[in-house]
This record gives structure tokens, C-alpha cells and sequence, in this order.
């Protein structure tokens, strides 16, 4: 039913289980692909070169550590596709969406920068508005 399907991922708790999900999900769906995207963010343009440089490699590699976790969580079973993005979350998850024909993203309801009462975060709530295909938010 479902080929391809994205990951958002940012390393919440909400976010490991949606990894968990997927795995379960890619399991049982014949040839599969999953796409994880790990949103870094924009550089800001105030900083100066050398800075900008610095900033890219050190989140480089913390983001490179985020798609490893979600890799593990979702299991060996389906091919992977790593999406490391440096624009914000619900852009960057809207356009691997677009550019990669996804038929499903799969994303938690709250992230990283959960804040009590809230039931669905900013980025979701993006995500829910602009994407084209089937949403499954993770409570
Ligand atoms: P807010 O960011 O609005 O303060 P929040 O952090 O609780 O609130 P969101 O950022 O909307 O909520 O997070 C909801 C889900 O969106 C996460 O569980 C994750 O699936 C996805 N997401 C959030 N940030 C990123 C990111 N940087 N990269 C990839 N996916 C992300
Ligand atoms: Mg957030």
C-alpha cells in the first residue's frame, strides 16, 4: 500500500516511536523504501565565514548521529535513504516529500522542543497543512 515513505526525525521521544512504527510498517509492506529526514536548520547569515563552516561541520556530524539512531531503531529489514537537510523542519520534510514522490510521511505530534500543554507541535502542524500525501502523526 505504501512504498515510499519519509521519517521525520529529530530524536524526541515522540519521534523514536514513529522510528519504531515505520520499522513495523516497512516490515510488513512488499518493497518498501524508507526516506529519514533530519532537519538542521539554516546557517544564520550573520555569521562570518570560517563561523558558517564550523557550524555546518559540527552539525554535520550531530546529525549524522540522529539518522544513525533512527536507522537503528527502524531495523535492517528496508533499504534507507539518509536525508540530511539544513533548512528548517516542516520545509525541509515538505520538499524530500515533493522531489522524492513519498506516498506517506510518518512524524510525532511533539518534538524535541515539546512544551507542556501543546498536543501537536509547530512542525507537524506544518507538515499536516502542505503535504500532498497520507500524514500519520504519532501520539
Ligand atoms: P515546536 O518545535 O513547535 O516548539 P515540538 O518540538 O514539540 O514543538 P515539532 O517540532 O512540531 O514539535 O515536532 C513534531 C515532530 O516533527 C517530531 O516528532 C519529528 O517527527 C518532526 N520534527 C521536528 N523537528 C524536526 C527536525 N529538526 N528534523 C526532522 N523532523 C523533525
Ligand atoms: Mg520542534
Amino acid at each position: 500500500m505504501f512504498q515510499r515513505i519519509l521519517l521525520a526525525y529529530d530524536g524526541s521521544e515522540w519521534a523514536k516511536r514513529a522510528a519504531l512504527l515505520a520499522g513495523e510498517i516497512t516490515r510488513k509492506e512488499k518493497e518498501s523504501e524508507l526516506w529519514i529526514v533530519c532537519a538542521m536548520g539554516n546557517v544564520a547569515s550573520t555569521v562570518g565565514e570560517a563561523l558558517a563552516e564550523q557550524w555546518i561541520s559540527h552539525q554535520t556530524i550531530e546529525g549524522g548521529k540522529l539518522l544513525d539512531e533512527a536507522e537503528e531503531l527502524v531495523g535492517t529489514h528496508v533499504p534507507i535513504h539518509r536525508e540530511l537537510m539544513f533548512r528548517p523542519p516542516a520545509e525541509s520534510i515538505i520538499e524530500v516529500a515533493d522531489t522524492r514522490g513519498i506516498d506517506l510521511i510518518i512524524i510525532g505530534s511533539r518534538g524535541s522542543g515539546a512544551l507542556a500543554g501543546l498536543l501537536v507541535g509547530s512542525q507537524s502542524q506544518k507538515v499536516i497543512s502542505l503535504a500532498k500525501c497520507p500524514v500519520m502523526v504519532i501520539k
